[in-house]
């Protein structure tokens, strides 16, 4: 029997089974994505006051708070209507109405974020009608503010509800666009983004640049809050007056493309301007952003940040060398990918496999052109819509010197016997990841400090030279 699992378990790395396991059409094994209204879910955290509602299965709410708490280490407030067996038959509207009356006694919320499972989506619940049907029942008063998301999780990923749940609640809560009354900020959007640290990092570059403005949403302080001994429902986020005021944007910047579609669309129906760039990972990507930002302020870009680009650079310069000519396999979401494929060929490095199971065309043309555009990405491919398990045949057959990815990484990994450096979501197996942020000139030397230390780490170990990489 032993021999037998030997001998699968070997079959299992061969380029034959390789080929069976890319002729796979109907399972998904392990797929990069989670679900529409777990991204629904982080996008309500962000505005102040916002309780973020499910309607459907209490099960499906456990899995987004539990992701989401495993990932922060901080307790995800969400509420459902827990809708059951007999909504399925019957519709959801009762457990709705009663759901919206205790969730607005109960946690006092400025606002509630309904968003939808797939067993209400299923059984085509209209969320908008039973919303009406509840303020006529006196559930909630007829003038507090319900912003709505259909995110059925049969299409899409937690980066279409992470949109959607956005252009819900700007639609929900800012009043129409008002020529005479356009405000002077720029609203930045960071995009389905699960680093605290990342949405403090664009807090601290807008403010060096002095320029007025709003990061929507802001769930930072929501989900890494500090420990002051007692515990608050509610952490400080975007404003609700800012909401009011987010179509009288300025104008906006949207720091990713593919977790923003539906609320560039939204807002260019609105006729606010808006500009949607690459997520700022590298020093291309962070220039890109910064130059945005000039562009909006019309001031120059402040000293600081000049020396802040230029140690990144100095940082890039001392430690090429271990990342140059390596070889890497990384998968993702979309905006993020672009992001750290861009960030290695900066570096010398060589990604070899791309798996992307949120892929798009879009997304597909703008990472070929990308690698296109480097000597060190002529030897890529991107597997767009496949999966881990795809991911770990890749490994097995085509090695590489490291994955590049969030925790569900860690087993391709392992059975490849390479290291996995955590980025992305969830990383429910490491500290802290989060509270280093992977965006901006700091985030270039955050992204060199993981990847070139685990190689060191990876060699010291089994070094037989004690004083390895001891300068001398
Ligand atoms: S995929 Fe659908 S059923 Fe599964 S957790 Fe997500 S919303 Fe619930």
């Amino acid at each position: 029997m032993e021999t037998k699992t030997k001998a699968t378990t070997a079959w299992l790395n061969t380029v034959e089974y390789r080929e069976k396991n890319f002729a796979r059409e109907k399972l998904v094994i392990n797929p990069a994505k989670a679900c529409q209204p777990l991204g629904a879910l982080l996008c309500a955290l962000g505005v102040e006051g916002c309780l973020p509602f499910t309607h459907g299965s209490q099960g499906c709410t456990a899995y987004f708070r539990s992701t989401l708490s495993r990932h922060y280490r901080e307790p995800i407030a969400a509420v459902s209507d827990s809708m059951t067996e007999d909504s399925a038959v019957f519709g959801g509207q009762s457990n709705l109405i009663e759901g919206l009356k205790n969730a607005y006694a109960v946690y006092n919320p400025k606002v509630i974020a309904i968003f939808t499972s797939c067993m209400a989506e299923v059984i085509g619940d209209d969320i908008n009608a039973y919303l009406g049907n509840a303020r006529e029942q006196e559930a909630i008063p007829q003038d507090f503010p319900v912003a709505q998301a259909n995110t059925p999780s049969f299409k899409g990923s937690h980066i279409t509800g992470y949109d959607t749940m956005l252009k819900g609640l700007i639609d929900c809560l800012a009043t129409p666009r008002q020529e005479d009354k356009i405000n002077d900020r720029l609203y930045v959007v960071p995009g389905f983004d699960t680093y605290p640290a990342n949405l403090r990092e664009y807090k601290r570059l807008l403010k060096m640049m002095d320029a007025p403005y709003t990061l929507l949403p802001d769930y930072s302080d929501v989900v890494d809050a500090p420990n002051l001994g007692t515990f608050e429902l509610y952490q400080k986020a975007t404003s609700i007056s800012e909401m009011n005021d987010a179509l009288n944007a300025a104008s906006y910047l949207l720091c990713q493309t593919y977790s923003t579609p539906t609320t560039s669309k939204y807002l260019a129906s609105k006729a606010v301007p808006f500009e949607t760039l690459s997520m700022p990972i590298g020093v291309a990507g962070t220039d890109k952003f910064i130059e945005s930002v000039a562009k909006f302020t019309e001031k120059d870009v402040p000293e600081e940040i000049t020396m802040e680009r230029g140690r990144a650079i100095d940082a890039m310069t001392d430690s090429h060398q271990y990342i140059h000519g390596k070889k890497f396999a990384l998968f993702g979401d979309p905006d993020v990918l672009i992001g750290l494929v861009s960030f290695l060929l900066e570096m010398g490095g060589e990604p070899v496999h791309i798996v992307c199971t949120n892929s798009t065309p879009l997304f597909k043309k703008a990472m070929e052109s990308l690698l296109a555009s480097s000597p060190y990405g002529q030897g890529a491919t991107l597997y767009a819509g496949k999966d881990l398990w795809h991911l770990r045949s890749l490994l097995v057959t085509e090695p590489v010197d490291m994955l590049i990815g969030d925790s569900h990484g860690k087993w391709a990994a392992r059975d490849a016997n390479i290291p996995l450096v955590r980025v992305g979501f969830p990383i429910t197996d490491r500290v802290n990841l989060h509270r280093y942020p992977i965006i901006g000139y700091s985030g270039v030397i955050n992204l060199i400090t993981m990847i070139v230390n685990t190689f060191l780490e990876d060699v010291d170990r089994n070094s037989p030279e004690a004083y390895f990489e001891m300068m001398r």
